[in-house]
């Protein structure tokens, strides 16, 4: 314990919000200080064998990231097994194996300085870049030398006395390794110096459901073994010695966020009826081929949207049409028989590929992005159709375009689209003989143009990430304390009822697939509007089913018209608020 004692000031140490919820727990230190690594100089006949002992500590590295690989395949998360992937190539980068090994021998120095100057010429390549997705993978650099550097002098991984369960790790950073320990302890929070909203640990810890808060800078030098600590991973902030009031309010929340982590757990299914009958289809937003195979045990009724541009990113080239037709293939069987929507790469603004091979620059404000950015590279486009044409005769796949703008834009798809077919049929695949085109409507211009997008197209999707992003002008990324990220918006209401109404007077299917279709809190006006398709993140379907089945479809479309005839934004939001608390909503399930 640190010296404050129960006369200790409780203090509140601002950070990052990395995962959500709220814990309250004994805190367990993990002390990273390294320690001295072993530095010498060696007999040139020495060199083969400290080769060699270089060599097995990186496979005692690979073989830990093969048991935290499968451990992770269990949990299903997706998004993790791309890191551990990531892992893998860093430890056979012939930069950090040959280079080591190089030093080694023309230096003349043992195994462990030679990786430690290695690693520090590798991390300053990343110090100079930019981007804060490729400045925080140097992360993964600290991870995969630490472990190579604790493999070399025989230490075991630094969590080896699991905590207590129900205590909250306290740590510079955590290895894959160590995170899969402390799930097994049952650790019930996360705070650590480094890391941010992307960072490896944070993404672990949301797939975990660990309440985690990052970027405290010094937390471990303020905190004590055994000091109570209190999480708060929704507020991105820790409080050290917690008075008896703030105690109790975070054990009630931590015990509410325990119960909602449980309900989300389960498998329910993705197809669910209101009230009065309306049937509803739940869907999955996935990002990795393999979550699909999980949402699918979940019960999502089919992916709604799969956002291909993720095998696009962190990687020096593009990928092949083989390799993403096997992605695509195993997402098509994994859902059969219902349909996956694969939308083409949605590159650029604030999402990226590596500019190194495109030679290009993603800028936000030039608007480069998604579909205009293809209609610059047209191969790469062509590529990935082709490929999304292969995997159509392994199930039910619909085509979707982001960021569509003009029918000049769906023009130059379909034109493509065609092209692709063409050739891959020459080639000798078997290719669906309908492949539905999608447009996802993301810009006020698409909503403005709606009839006309629909006539062209056989289904849209409403992406209200963006949406709300260029019709309000607020950043979604940077938006986190202004308050007027507002999906409730009057404008917002009014976009979604005019493309709701179009789609039926064309016959065409309308669904929602930004984070509005997520939230339980907006589950009524969305069945009011007239969407009966909505597509999430897999553990959020339990929360929006529970919604759905407390309404029925007709007080849910009179309660839109009243929401749309709102001149305000805090009428709207009054009027939503006053429906769900009247329907008993949990909004936060
Ligand atoms: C959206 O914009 O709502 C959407 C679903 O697309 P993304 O979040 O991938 O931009
Ligand atoms: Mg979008």
């Amino acid at each position: 314990m640190t010296d404050g004692g129960p006369l200790a000031v409780e203090t509140i140490v601002d950070g990052v919000a990395g995962a959500p919820g709220v814990a309250i727990g004994p805190a367990f230190l993990v002390d990273r200080r390294r320690a001295q690594l072993p530095r010498f100089h060696l007999a040139a006949h020495a060199v083969l064998a400290e080769h060699d002992r270089f060599m097995a500590a990186q496979q005692r590295a690979l073989v830990e990231i093969d048991e935290v690989h499968a451990r992770m395949e269990q949990l299903g998360s997706g998004e993790y097994l791309a890191i551990l992937e990531a892992h893998r190539l860093m430890l056979r980068d012939p930069i950090l194996v040959d280079g080591t090994k190089r030093r080694i021998a023309t230096d003349l120095v043992n195994a462990e300085w030679a990786l430690a100057l290695t690693l520090k010429e590798v991390k300053a390549v990343f110090d100079r870049l930019t981007d804060d997705y490729f400045r925080e993978r140097r992360s993964d650099i600290d991870v995969i030398g630490d472990r190579l550097q604790q493999a070399l002098i025989g230490q075991e991984a630094p969590v080896a006395t699991p905590p207590s369960a129900g205590a909250v790790l306290v740590a510079h950073d955590l290895s894959p390794a160590d995170a899969i320990r402390l799930r097994d302890a049952k650790v019930a929070a996360i705070a650590l110096n480094v890391g941010g909203k992307t960072s490896h640990t944070v993404i672990l810890a949301r797939a975990l459901g660990l309440p985690a808060v990052v970027g405290l800078q010094r937390i471990t030098e303020s905190v004590g073994r055994g000091d109570i600590i209190v999480v708060d991973g929704d507020a991105g902030r820790v409080t050290l010695h917690p008075s008896e009031e703030t105690t109790h309010t975070a054990t009630e929340r931590h015990r509410v966020f325990r119960e909602k982590m449980r309900r989300r757990g389960r498998p329910v299914s993705g197809l669910v009826r209101t009230k009065d009958g309306t049937e509803i289809e739940l869907q999955a937003n996935v990002e990795f081929a393999q979550e699909a195979v999980s949402a699918t045990r979940l019960g999502a009724h089919g992916v709604g949207l799969y956002r291909t541009e993720y095998l696009y990113m962190s990687r020096p080239d593009l990928p092949s049409e083989d390799e993403q037709a096997t992605a695509y293939t195993i997402v098509a069987e994994a859902v059969r028989p219902q349909r996956v929507v694969l939308r083409t790469f949605d590159l650029g603004g604030d999402k990226f590929a590596s500019p190194v091979k495109l030679g290009t620059t993603f800028d936000t404000a030039s608007g480069l992005r998604a579909i205009r950015f293809a209609m610059r590279f047209p191969d790469i486009l062509k590529t990935q159709l082709s490929a999304m044409l292969r995997a159509s005769s392994s199930g039910e796949i619909g085509v979707m375009i982001p960021m569509i703008s003009s029918l000049e834009e769906l023009a130059f798809v379909k034109e493509l689209m065609a092209a692709a077919r063409h050739d891959v049929v020459s080639r000798g695949f078997v290719v669906a003989e309908k492949v539905p085109l999608g447009v996802m409507v993301e810009l006020p211009a698409a909503v403005i143009i709606i009839r006309e997008l629909l006539a062209e197209s056989d289904f849209v999707s409403v992406g209200t990430n963006d949406l709300v992003q260029y019709t309000l002008g607020v950043d979604r990324v940077h938006q986190i304390d202004s308050g007027l990220y507002q999906p409730y918006h009057p404008s917002i209401v009014r976009s979604l009822a005019t493309i709701a109404n179009a789609a039926r007077e064309a016959g065409k299917s309308a669904s929602i697939c930004g984070e509005m279709a997520a939230e339980p809190a907006y589950s009524a006006l969305l069945l009011g509007l007239g969407f009966r398709r909505l597509s999430m993140n897999p553990i959020a379907i339990a929360g929006v089913r529970a919604a759905l089945r407390r309404i029925n479809a007709r007080d849910a479309a009179a309660f839109a018209q009243k929401v749309l005839a709102a001149r305000t934004t805090n009428a709207s939001r009054a009027e939503i608020d006053s429906f769900n608390r009247e329907h008993e909503i949990d909004v936060h399930a």
